[in-house]
C-alpha cells in the first residue's frame, strides 16, 4: 500500500501555505527517485509564524488551561499519530530510507511520547516549600512563551515529538524546523495536530535552510528557548546565539559511542548486540555504538565472529521486510562516509569487512554502503575521534579494566557506552565511571519515554525525556506570602 506525500504546502501558525523560500527536494534514496519538491519556509514565513505563535501563546484560552485540559490535546495527537501509524511509517521510510519496521517503532514512540507527557502535565505537582518564617512560600513553574524545535533527519518523528510534546504540555508555542533531507514528517504531523483540534498558531512546522530559517529560529527575540537535535559544530554555532541572548538551548549532539565487550561475556549476546548497536539505522543513529573495544584474550575469535555476522546481514530496500541495512539517507551522505573510509585506509586501518557499495542491479540507483568494520587503528585515528554517522565501525583489543576505561573516556563525546560482560559489579564499576548520558549492560538501544536521554561534552547538555523532560520548557517561579499581619521591623511608626 503506498501513500499520498503532502501536498507540499507549510504549516504556518496554523494555516496551510506554500512557502516563499528556494525549492527543496524530498528523495528516496534507496532508489534515487524523488518523492517531492517544495517551497521551503523564508525569513518572512518565519516571521509570520512567530506573529502568531506569540498570540496564541498569550491568549489566557491556551495559558490558562489546566493541566488536565490541556493534556487532553496531547491525548488526542497521540491517537492521531497512532490511528496514522502505517502512513506515517511509509512516509517516513520514503523521506528517510529507513526500514519499515524502525520507521514503525519510531512512529509508535511519538505517539507514547505525547501520551506520556500528557500523562506528566497531569501528575506533576507545583512546590509548597518548608518557610522559615510567618509566610508561606511557593515555587511554581509557568510557560517560557514561544519554543524552537530544530531536528535532525534520522529520526523525524521521534525528534519532533520528543521536543513538541514537552514544550506544547508546558503551555508553550512551537516552531518546528525539521531537517532539509526530510521535511515530509514534520508536515505529516502538524497534520495531526491540526485534526487533533490544537488552537492555531500554537504550531508551526517550517521546513528550511538551517543557515536562514534555524538561524532567525534561534535569534529572534521572541523565542525564549531553543531545544536542538543535530551536529556538534551546529550546536556548538547555536549555543553561541543564544549565548548573546541569555537564553536556555537544549542540546542534543553528536556521538562515538563505545561498546566494551569483556572475556566474560555471552559472546552470541554480545555479536548481536554489537551489529544492532552499530549498524542498525545503516549506522546513522547519534548512538551508534562506533567504538567496540574487545578484551584481548578473545579478540581474534570475537572478531571474526562479528565479521562473518556483519556479512550475514541482510542489505536491502526500506520496504522488503527481511531487510536489516537499508539505503543511506541521501547519496551525498554516503560520499561523506565514504570519505571517512578512505581516511580510515589512509591512516592504516584494515578494512576487514566492507568498506564498499554493494553491487547489483537492486542497489544500482540507491545511497547503499555495506556495513564495515575496521581494524589497525588506534584510539587515537581520525576514524575514532570523529563521528562518521555512518555503518563503519573501528574495532581495538584492550587488556583490562583500567585499560578500556581511560580509552573510553578518551572521545570529546559522552553519548552513550554499551558493556557486554557477566561480572555485574564490573559492569556497574564501569557504567559509573565511563563518561555516558546512557550506559547499555548487556543491551544495547533500549528506550523508554521515562528514562532522561542526553549527552555530556561534545555530545551536548540538558537531557529530554522523563519528568524531568517537561521542566526544560518551563520556568520556574518562587512566591512567598506573609500572613503573619506584623509590619516588617524596618517600618517604625513614630
Ligand atoms: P545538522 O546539525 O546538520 O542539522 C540539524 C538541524 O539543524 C537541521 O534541521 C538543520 O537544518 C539545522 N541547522 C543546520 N545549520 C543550522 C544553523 N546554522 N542554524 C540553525 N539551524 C541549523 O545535523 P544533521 O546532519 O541533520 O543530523 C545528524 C547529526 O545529528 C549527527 O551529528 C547526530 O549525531 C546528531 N543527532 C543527535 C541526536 C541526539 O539525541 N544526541 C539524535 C539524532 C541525531
Amino acid at each position: 500500500m503506498t501513500y499520498p506525500f503532502p501536498d507540499g504546502r507549510l504549516f504556518v501558525g496554523g494555516e496551510w501555505q506554500s512557502g516563499t523560500g528556494p525549492e527543496i527536494t524530498s528523495t528516496f534514496a534507496a532508489d534515487g527517485s524523488e518523492n517531492m519538491t517544495f517551497a521551503s519556509a523564508s525569513r518572512d514565513d518565519v516571521l509570520s509564524a512567530i506573529d502568531r505563535a506569540r498570540t496564541a501563546q498569550a491568549d489566557p484560552a491556551w495559558r490558562n488551561l489546566r493541566p488536565h485540559e490541556r493534556a487532553t490535546y496531547l491525548y488526542r495527537i497521540a491517537d492521531g499519530i497512532s490511528a496514522n501509524i502505517e502512513r506515517i511509517s511509509w512516509l517516513q521510510s520514503r523521506d528517510t530510507s529507513k526500514t519499515r519496521t524502525e520507521a514503525h517503532a519510531l512512529a509508535g514512540s511519538a505517539a507514547a511520547t505525547f501520551r506520556y507527557f500528557g500523562a506528566v502535565l497531569e501528575t506533576s505537582d507545583d512546590l509548597m516549600t518548608t518557610p522559615r518564617g510567618a509566610y508561606q512560600s511557593f515555587s511554581v513553574h509557568d510557560s517560557i512563551g514561544l519554543v524552537s524545535a530544530i531536528t535532525p533527519w534520522n529520526s523525524p518523528i521521534a525528534s519532533d515529538a520528543q521536543k513538541a510534546a514537552p514544550a506544547l504540555a508546558a503551555g508553550n508555542a512551537v516552531l518546528l524546523k525539521p531537517a532539509s533531507w526530510s521535511p515530509i514528517i514534520s508536515l505529516e504531523l502538524a497534520r495531526i495536530v491540526e485534526e487533533a483540534g490544537l488552537p492555531k498558531g500554537l504550531l508551526s512546522v517550517l521546513p528550511g535552510s538551517g543557515r536562514e530559517v534555524g538561524n532567525l529560529l534561534v535569534e529572534h527575540p521572541d523565542i525564549g528557548k531553543v531545544s536542538f537535535t543535530g551536529g556538534t559544530s551546529t550546536g556548538r554555532h547555536l549555543a553561541h546565539l543564544a549565548a548573546e541572548k541569555l537564553m536556555p538551548i537544549s542540546l542534543e549532539l553528536g556521538g562515538k559511542s563505545p561498546t566494551i565487550v569483556f572475556e566474560d561475556c555471552d559472546e552470541d549476546l554480545a555479536i548481536a548486540g554489537v551489529l544492532f548497536g552499530i549498524f542498525s539505522s545503516t549506522g546513522q543513529s547519534c548512538i551508534a555504538g562506533s567504538r567496540l573495544f574487545v578484551q584481548r584474550s578473545i579478540y581474534d575469535r570475537f572478531v571474526a565472529r562479528l565479521v562473518e555476522g556483519a556479512e550475514a546481514l541482510r542489505v536491502g530496500n526500506p520496504f522488503d521486510a527481511q531487510t536489516q541495512v537499508s539505503s543511506m539517507v541521501h547519496a551525498d551522505h554516503r560520499a561523506s562516509v565514504e570519505g571517512y573510509v578512505k581516511a580510515a585506509r589512509e591512516e592504516g586501518g584494515e578494512i576487514l569487512t566492507g568498506g564498499a557499495r554493494p553491487e547489483g542491479a537492486d542497489y544500482s540507483q540507491g545511497a547503499y554502503y555495506l556495513p564495515t568494520i575496521i581494524a589497525g587503528l588506534t584510539n587515537q585515528a581520525h576514524t575514532c575521534r570523529e563521528e562518521i554517522f555512518g555503518p563503519v565501525l573501528v574495532v581495538m583489543p584492550f587488556d583490562d579494566e583500567d585499560d578500556v576505561i581511560a580509552m573510553a573516556n578518551d572521545s570529546a563525546y559522552g553519548l552513550a557506552c554499551g558493556i557486554w560482560s557477566r561480572d555485574h559489579p564490573k559492569c556497574w564499576r564501569l557504567a559509573r565511571a565511563i563518561r555516558a548520558g546512557t550506559v547499555w549492560i548487556n543491551t544495547f538501544k533500549q528506550f523508554s519515554i521515562s528514562t532522561p536521554f542526553g549527552g555530556d561534552g561534545a555530545s551536548g547538555m540538558g537531557r529530554e525525556k522523563g519528568r524531568e523532560g517537561l521542566r526544560a520548557y518551563q520556568r520556574q517561579k518562587s512566591i512567598y506570602e506573609d500572613h503573619s499581619g506584623r509590619p516588617h521591623p524596618w517600618a517604625r511608626w513614630p
